[in-house]
C-alpha cells in the first residue's frame, strides 16, 4: 500500500504505519493540547495508540489463524479508519473462512475481559476515577475494544461480520450464491449506515461508502472466479495476437500498438519461450524516458508466470488477482508460448457466460 511506512515486524508479517495514521496522531495531540494542555495532549496520543495498539492485535488474531491453514500475511497496515491484514488468499473453506474471521473480534473480546478484570479487582485506597487517570483510561479502552468487537461483527463486507455471513450462508447455498447474498445485506447494511451518518455522525457516510464498495467488490470477484471453475484455461485464452522479440526496439512495439487493438505483447524469444510481457503503460513509460530505440527486453515485466493450457482457469484467474499481472502465458507440454489469458479477455468470458441461459441455470 502507498504512503505507508513499515516500522517493524512479526514472525514474517511486516507492520506498516499509514502516513494519514501520523497525521491524525498529530491532530489529537494538538487538539486536547488546545483544550487541556501537555497533560492532556499526552493522555489523547496514549489513548489512541493503545486503542491502535488493539486494532494491530486484532489485524494478528487474523494472521495467526490464516497460519493454520497455510495462507501467508505478508504485511498489516494500520490505518486511520482500522488495520487491514493482507492475507494471500481468503480461504474457500466455509469452516476456515468463519475461523480466520472470528479470530480478530476475539482478540478484542479477551482485550475487554482482562481489561473488565483489572477494573474490578482492589483499587489502590482512596483513587477514584476522578484522581486516577489511568483507571479512567483503563474503563474506556475496555468500551473501546467492545466497541471494534461489535462494529467488526456487522453483517457487512469487508467487515469481518461480512465474512461470518458468508461463510455460514455458503455452507447451505455454495460459495458464490452465498457471497452474492451476503454482499447483498452487506449493501443494505451500509445504506443504514448512511443513513445514520446523515442525521448523526459524519464518520459514518465516509464508513457506509467504504463497505458498500467493498461489498460490490468482493461479489465480482467471486462470481468471475466461480464461472472459471470447470472451465480449462484452453477455453478462454486470447490465441491470436502480435509478439515482440527479445531484439526488438521500443519503436517496433509502438507500431505494433497501432496497427493492433492489442494492449499487452508478450515477448518470445526463437525457441517460442515466452520471456516477459510489455503493456501499453511500459511501452509509454520507455517511450519517454529512454526514447525510440531502447531495447524492449529493458522496459518489459520479465515476472509473468505461465501455466499449462489444461490446467483449469480457476487457477489462471487466481495468479492473475493475486500478482496484479497484465497477463498470464499459456504453454504446451514443451513450454512454447500457445496463448494468452488477460483481465480482459476473461471479463469478456463473463459476459458471454452471463448471456448463455443454459450455463446460468448451471449457476445456481
Ligand atoms: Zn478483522
Amino acid at each position: 500500500m502507498g504512503w505507508s511506512i513499515p516500522i517493524g515486524s512479526v514472525k514474517g508479517t511486516e507492520i506498516r504505519i499509514h502516513l494519514t495514521f501520523l497525521l491524525l496522531l498529530a491532530w489529537i495531540g494538538i487538539a486536547h493540547y488546545v483544550e487541556g494542555g501537555a497533560q492532556a495532549a499526552l493522555e489523547g496520543v496514549v489513548f489512541i495508540s493503545l486503542l491502535f495498539l488493539s486494532v494491530l492485535l486484532h489485524e494478528f488474531g487474523h494472521v495467526f489463524a490464516a497460519r493454520r491453514y497455510g495462507v501467508q500475511t505478508p504485511d498489516v497496515t494500520l490505518l486511520p479508519i482500522g488495520g487491514v491484514a493482507r492475507l494471500e488468499r481468503i480461504p474457500e473453506e466455509p469452516g476456515q473462512e468463519l475461523v480466520v474471521a472470528l479470530a480478530g473480534p476475539a482478540v478484542n473480546i479477551v482485550i475487554a475481559g482482562v481489561l473488565f478484570l483489572l477494573l474490578a479487582g482492589p483499587m489502590p485506597a482512596g483513587s477514584t476515577e476522578v484522581q486516577n487517570p489511568g483507571v479512567g483510561m483503563v474503563a474506556r479502552l475496555a468500551t473501546a475494544n467492545l466497541f471494534l468487537a461489535v462494529f467488526n461483527l456487522l453483517p457487512a463486507f469487508p467487515m469481518d461480520g461480512g465474512r461470518v455471513l458468508r461463510a455460514l450462508l455458503a455452507r447451505r447455498m455454495g460459495y458464490a450464491r452465498g457471497t452474492q447474498v451476503a454482499a447483498s445485506v452487506g449493501q443494505f447494511v451500509a445504506f443504514g449506515l448512511g443513513l445514520l451518518g446523515l442525521f448523526g455522525n459524519p464518520i459514518l457516510i465516509f464508513i457506509a461508502l467504504f463497505v458498500y464498495l467493498g461489498a460490490a467488490s468482493e461479489s465480482h470477484a467471486v462470481q468471475l472466479r466461480d464461472a472459471a471453475r470447470g472451465m480449462i484455461v484452453d477455453d478462454a485464452m486470447v490465441t491470436e495476437f502480435q509478439t515482440l522479440s527479445p531484439s526488438s526496439t521500443i519503436e517496433n512495439a509502438v507500431d505494433a500498438l497501432i496497427r493492433t487493438t492489442q494492449h499487452e505483447f508478450p515477448v518470445v524469444d526463437g525457441a517460442g519461450r515466452l520471456r516477459g510481457v510489455l503493456t501499453r503503460e511500459d511501452m509509454i513509460r520507455a517511450l519517454r524516458e529512454r526514447g525510440p530505440d531502447a531495447p524492449v527486453i529493458e522496459a518489459m515485466r520479465a515476472d509473468i508466470p505461465v501455466i499449462h493450457h489444461r490446467r483449469g482457469l480457476d487457477e489462471a484467474l487466481r495468479i492473475l488477482q493475486e500478482g496484479r499481472l497484465p497477463a498470464v502465458g499459456v504453454t504446451d507440454g514443451a513450454g512454447r508460448l500457445l496463448g494468452l489469458v488477460t483481465p480482459e479477455n476473461i471479463g469478456e468470458m463473463m459476459m458471454i457466460h452471463g448471456a448463455r441461459p443454459v450455463q446460468r441455470a448451471g449457476l445456481r
